[in-house]
């Protein structure tokens, strides 16, 4: 088996990366280790308006609903509101994720992407030290895919990075141990994301309650994984839905555990190999969303596959463009998101209480992380004086 580019994974990372890469000229194959794209959902379904400007769903299928706002609670109750009168385009949908998935796989195969289910990679095949593609097992047989350019869209559990030697492991602090119901028979109002802070709540993350069409709820929680102990995500979950009136009379209908890295991007290129999604650790460290940046970094992948297929180049320098652009598109907003998450860190119950306050009649004109930094700085510059500190701190380290 010989392609240009093995993607490992066809997440949403993996299936933008690869449509792109196709339509650019390039013969690509996914490998996928599960045996349905999508399934099963690792994800609270929550994802801006942001990518109707991209181009990458057609129809209205993979939406669930759509929100007209968010609103954040802090522990005594006081609530922070982001709504869509001000903030226009700014607000997002809640997504059924299966669909939507499969919905990018779907463009990738138009695409002239091939892909293979049920198969797993094990390792990277090397000649020397030159990554030459993909060991993997599909059902018991083991099989070699020879490829000019591995990626690595393997998700929070990636190994790619690692195999290829790049420091990929993610310290507790900056792990989100998450569980999720999704509950039917709710009582949901209306159509905003609502967002629980506080210590007691959810430490080091948030439970959200995202509405999912008809009656139904996505009702999670990430927590710090070194804040936290073995089954306490679901526990806290627990207690926070028996407490909610909004749940008396809901069952859950799905659950789900899973893991989300809030850490900083790791090294994305190396000569022959790309990582992008999660496995890049592409994620807001304040959200813990990442599916955007997978959207918009898998094409920038794409595209820069296509280049390096068309000049026959795969070395570093040649997809340092993949490097450069996603770093021009979403790499400050997740540096500045990373250190804004260890200011909060050091926030007891008090404190949040005490920024909610001073927030709960602000007026926002968009809903973005962006627009609450900027609005709780506005209001606390000794904020702003903080985030510098650590700017300057981190530049300093790398230096
Ligand atoms: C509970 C929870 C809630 C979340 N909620 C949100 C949200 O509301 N909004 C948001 O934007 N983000 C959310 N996220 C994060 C979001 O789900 C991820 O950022 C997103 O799925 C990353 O996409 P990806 O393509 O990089 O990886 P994934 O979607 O994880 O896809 C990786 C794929 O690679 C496959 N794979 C892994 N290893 C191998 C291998 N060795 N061989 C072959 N295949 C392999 C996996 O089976 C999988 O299909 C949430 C995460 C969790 C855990």
């Amino acid at each position: 088996m010989k392609y240009d580019v093995v993607v490992v994974g066809a997440g949403p990372a993996g299936c933008v990366t690869a449509r792109f890469a196709a339509e650019n000229g390039a013969k690509v194959l996914i490998i996928e280790r599960r045996s349905e794209v999508g399934v099963p959902v690792l994800c609270g379904e929550g994802i801006s308006r942001k990518i109707d400007e991209w181009d990458m769903l057609e129809g209205d299928r993979w939406i669930a609903g759509r929100m007209d706002g968010a609103r954040i609670y802090s522990p005594d109750g006081t609530m922070v509101k982001l709504s869509a009168d001000l903030a226009g385009n700014e607000t997002g949908y809640v997504v059924y994720r299966d669909i939507f998935d499969q919905e990018l796989a779907r463009r990738a195969v138009k695409a002239g992407v091939k892909i293979m289910m049920n198969t797993m990679a094990i390792g990277l095949l090397k000649d020397n030290d030159k990554i030459t593609g993909v060991k993997a097992k599909q059902f018991d047989e083991e099989v070699d895919i020879e490829a000019d350019l591995v990626v690595g869209t393997d998700g929070v559990e990636s190994k790619i990075g690692q195999w290829a030697g790049i420091e990929t492991r993610l310290n507790p602090k900056d792990l989100e141990t998450c569980a999720q119901y999704t509950l039917t028979n709710v009582e949901c109002t209306d159509a905003y994301c609502d967002f629980y802070l506080g210590r007691e709540i959810a430490p080091g993350g948030y439970i959200w309650v995202f509405p999912k069409g008809k009656d139904t709820a996505n009702v999670g929680i990430g927590i710090l994984a070194s804040l936290s102990e073995s089954g306490m995500a679901k526990q806290l979950l627990d207690r926070f839905i028996a407490n909610d009136p909004r749940f008396k009379n809901s069952e859950p209908i799905r659950f789900l555990a899973g893991a989300a890295p809030v850490a900083n991007p790791v090294e994305t290129v190396r000569d022959n190999l790309i990582l992008v999604g999660d496995a890049a650790r592409h994620v807001d460290a304040i959200t813990g969303g990442g599916l955007t940046c997978c959207l918009e970094g898998g094409k920038i992948a794409g595209e820069t596959i296509g280049k390096a297929v068309e000049e026959q180049d795969f070395s570093k320098e040649m997809l340092s463009a993949y490097e450069t652009g996603w770093k021009e598109a979403f790499g400050k907003k997740l540096k500045r998101n990373y250190l804004v998450k260890e200011i909060m860190l050091d926030f007891d119950d008090k404190t949040l209480n005490m920024l909610a306050d001073s927030l709960k009649d602000y007026k926002f004109e968009g809903i973005s992380t962006l627009r609450l930094i900027k609005a709780l700085v506005l209001k606390h510059p000794t904020l702003l004086m903080k985030l510098r500190h650590l700017m300057k701190v981190s530049k300093e380290a790398k230096e």
